[in-house]
């Protein structure tokens, strides 16, 4: 439903991405926005010359308890803490919280398929949003496909161009969801692996976020959840509305959901069975890639996107950068760049897409996630360990020294990335692959995941 938010004084914390883009909506609809953020006005030169035109005020350099006198909603940024003593006091004040996510699920016309997840939120995104595109294109309809949220642009600053019988597809992280009170028609979470644990401090706390995808649902709309995944599987416990579930097994009978079977995917629904199409037709490595590819199919359905559209995305898309990216095939040896890899857990599937030989590249800057199931991994499948960066003594201790019996060959430790591409590049032999999934942030080195997967490309195409 939508607001009118005329003479409404809205308090933006944060201007990046997000802040900036729901000052700009917020200010367009007659709010009296104020945007502020801990850092200076002179490194925030930028961001108030992105809305020089608009009337928007700046606390720039901290935020005092003041500029909440008199306001009527607080719009907080994805990378904010919900802790920081301004969002404290508008919780007790009684001002209500929102975000950009929020607000454009309040006020989008179009019907919203919403995907959140601990790993494969920007692939399936990407792909549905691919299938929602050739379903348009397909039946030469006027209607468009929306993609955005955390993948990328804000979904927001397109809003008032969408129409009610578009489709948008959205990205929501568990920092998006943390204080969302609203829910996409269509909603997916993929799976819940400990990650993000140093911002939600427990893993209740993180299912809890996560849980609010589905949990502002009406009748009517759909959840698509992960069959395979225990604790994604028991949300179904609090679903209120129709489910379509994914994973390899078939659904039970008289449940709705894709699974794979004598190599086609396949789609269960009002008690038939489609075949949707062949497994054979993924271009993506990786069984973790055939999750995302079943979870797509799940949100599809849900959608109602025709099977055509459906196929024909599947058939055409090759993953998204910075993930499990095949960057150069140089004297036998394969490079992936898939700096996306932030937390242990997505090393582990990355090299689980591999048969291949690994020299495998991992540092950065430690999150406090567990690091045991991946050393054991790595003891067992992989032939080369290259570590850099700030978190190189926790890594080294974790994996420990090599030894007799396992398939880890050798395990060196560089002070930088570009050190460990060059070792990477004297060890790595004829068919191996040589992978940069590093386990940890980028931000002991580089200003993010993307920034450090550039480097990466750049310095591999040097060698
Ligand atoms: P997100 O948007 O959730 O960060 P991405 O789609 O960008 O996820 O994928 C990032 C990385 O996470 C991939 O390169 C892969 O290593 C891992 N990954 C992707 N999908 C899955 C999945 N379904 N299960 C486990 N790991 C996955």
């Amino acid at each position: 439903m939508k607001t009118n938010y005329s003479g409404k004084k809205v308090i933006v914390i944060g201007a990046a991405r997000q802040g900036l883009a729901i000052s700009r909506y917020l200010a367009g609809k007659g709010a009296q926005v104020l945007l502020t953020d801990s850092r200076s006005a002179d490194e925030l030169a930028p961001a108030r010359a992105a809305l020089a035109n608009l009337p928007v005020e700046f606390a720039f350099g901290g935020h005092p308890e003041s500029l909440l006198e008199g306001a009527d909603l607080l719009c907080v940024s994805g990378g904010v803490p919900l802790t920081i003593p301004l969002i404290v006091a508008a919780r007790s004040q009684g001002i209500k919280l929102s975000n950009d996510s929020q607000i454009f699920l309040e006020e989008c016309p179009a019907t919203v398929i919403g995907i959140t997840g601990s790993a494969g939120k920007s692939t399936t995104t990407a792909l549905v949003g691919l299938m929602a595109k050739k379903h348009f294109e397909m039946k030469t309809s006027p209607h468009r496909a929306w993609v955005g949220g955390n993948i990328g642009n804000p979904l927001i600053d397109d809003l008032d161009k969408m129409d009610e019988d578009d489709l948008v597809v959205m990205e929501l992280s568990s920092f998006q969801l943390e204080l969302m009170t609203a829910s996409p028609q269509v909603a997916a979470v993929l799976n819940i692996t400990p990650n993000h644990l140093d911002r939600h401090n427990s893993m209740q706390a993180y299912i809890e976020a996560k849980s609010r995808i589905l949990r502002y649902q009406h009748q009517g709309d759909v959840a698509v959840l992960n069959r395979d995944d225990e604790g994604t599987w028991d949300l179904r416990n609090q679903v209120r509305t129709d489910v379509i579930s994914f994973g390899l097994k078939a659904p039970a009978y008289r449940e709705n959901g894709t699974y794979v079977d004598d190599g086609q995917i396949m789609l269960q629904i009002g008690g038939d069975r489609l075949k949707m199409l062949p497994v054979e037709w993924i271009n993506l490595r990786g069984e973790h890639n055939l999750y995302n590819v079943l979870a797509a199919c799940a949100l599809a359905a849900g959608a109602t996107i025709g099977l055509p559209g459906i196929q024909l995305a599947i058939e055409t898309f090759d993953g998204v950068p910075h993930r499990l990216e095949l960057v150069r095939e140089l004297n036998g040896v394969r490079w992936y760049n898939d700096s996306i890899a932030t937390a242990p857990e997505r090393t582990v599937a990355a090299i689980n897409s591999f048969e291949e030989p690994i020299v495998l590249l991992l540092g950065g800057r430690d999150k406090k996630l567990p690091w045991d199931h991946l050393a054991q991994l790595i003891r067992k499948r992989v032939s080369r360990v290259v570590i850099f960066g700030e978190a190189g003594d926790l890594i080294a201790d974790a994996i420990g020294p090599k030894k007799p019996g396992q398939a880890m060959r050798s395990v060196v430790r560089c002070a930088t990335l570009h050190e460990a591409i060059k070792t990477a590049y004297k060890q790595a032999e004829k068919g191996d692959v040589v992978l940069l999934s590093p386990g940890c942030t980028s931000y002991d080195a580089f200003k993010d995941f993307e920034e450090r997967g550039q480097a990466f490309r750049k310095w591999v195409n040097e060698l």
